[in-house]
């Protein structure tokens, strides 16, 4: 069946996949909703943007995105409350963000309606997929590649933009030690790191895999120029809590404006976390280590809003971070999370209805 609606068209499943999805027992990212979104730029301007079944798309092997790596994209979770309600989590953030990853990628920017409404229109029918309950989710995964055929060395002319969305389950993954980068960058001063970028990405899959092999689950970047400055762990912003202090680095072009990131941020300013924006030398956190003052270090995203480190390595060494009793990482995990699934207020209006 299809359906024009505004100017959007839409062609919907004819059967849905949705009671073949076990969703007690989700991997992430490998099952995807019954829809997702196509809009294909072409001639210097976005077509009509298409809603149809998910399903393969059909692409030149000469396109430039296999070759050049015009690829970018967001991650943005929608979340269902007791009364079936569904929402979004500061989307207007990722929008933003979004093209300013288009933008230093020489890419073309996706306009708001085509995002947001988008957004909203997929979201409703393939509602049934975000399912409420604690940790459930629906991931949703907007992207853009570079479809044009040819292997010219320069900016596409043609682009797809993309929203598929996956459900998602929290789950505990175990406890997280992470290896502190001596050599390796994840992103460099001048580069793209502060863009969600498919290419950040495969640069960092190596020496994560060689961190893993010396037992580590992630690595935690160091500055590209002096390796002494600690930028983010693994795909998520870094902090460290010092004594009573909570420091997290500054945004620059290295390192990601995460949405999580700022939330806590501001969560923190308003429940009298006495927090520091700056630059985290890993003298530092090797010295509070020896102190007894390093309490806490963790990764803030999207995907476990935050994630706790219980030790890392460093030049051969291990260090181990004791857990902590009414931890920071606790407190911003539930505050976070009571909003996104409408369980307290949220003075903030980062709670959005996702359709
Ligand atoms: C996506 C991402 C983050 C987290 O951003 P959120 O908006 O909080 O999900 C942090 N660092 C990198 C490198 C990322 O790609």
């Amino acid at each position: 069946m299809s359906t024009v609606s505004d100017s959007f068209d839409i062609e919907i499943a004819k059967t849905s996949r949705i009671n073949e999805v076990d969703f007690e027992n989700l991997s992430f990212g490998e099952i995807f909703s019954d829809h997702m979104l196509v809009c294909d730029y072409k001639n210097g301007a976005w077509e009509r943007p298409q809603i149809k079944p998910y399903q393969n798309i059909s692409i030149s092997p000469s396109a430039s995105v296999f070759h050049y790596g015009q690829a970018i994209f967001e991650g943005m979770k929608a979340y269902k409350d007791q009364n079936g309600d569904a929402w979004l989590f500061r989307p207007e953030d990722n929008f933003e963000r979004f093209n300013k990853s288009c933008e230093r990628l020489a890419m073309p920017a996706i306009t708001k309606e085509y995002f947001m409404e988008g957004l909203h229109k997929l979201l409703k029918l393939d509602q049934n997929w975000i399912k409420s309950g604690a940790g459930n989710s629906l991931y949703i995964r907007p992207f853009m590649i570079a479809s044009q055929a040819g292997v010219v060395a320069s900016p596409a002319k043609e682009y797809k933009f993309m929203v598929i969305c996956s459900p998602a389950q929290s789950y505990y993954n175990g406890e997280v030690r992470v290896k502190i980068a001596e050599t390796f960058s994840r992103a460099a001063s001048g580069g793209f790191g502060y863009a969600k970028a498919a290419g950040n990405y495969a640069g960092s899959f190596y020496p994560t895999r060689l961190a893993q092999a010396e037992g580590f689950q992630q690595v935690v970047w160091t500055d590209a120029n002096t390796h002494q400055n600690i930028e983010e762990a693994g795909t998520m912003n870094i902090f460290v809590r010092i004594g009573n202090t909570l420091i997290t680095g500054p945004t620059s072009d290295s390192i990601l404006d995460g949405i999580t990131r700022k939330s806590l941020i501001q969560l923190a300013k308003d429940n009298g976390i006495n927090l520091e924006v700056r630059p985290i030398k890993v003298a530092e956190i090797l010295e509070a280590h020896k102190n007894n003052q390093l309490l806490e270090m963790f990764g803030a995203g999207t995907a476990a809003v935050v994630s706790p480190i219980s030790g890392f390595g460093y030049k051969g060494e291990k260090y181990e971070i004791a857990p902590q009793e009414d931890s920071y990482a606790t407190f911003f995990k539930k505050t976070l999370n009571d909003i996104q699934y409408n369980l307290s207020p949220d003075p903030y209006g980062w709670r959005v209805k996702a359709y």
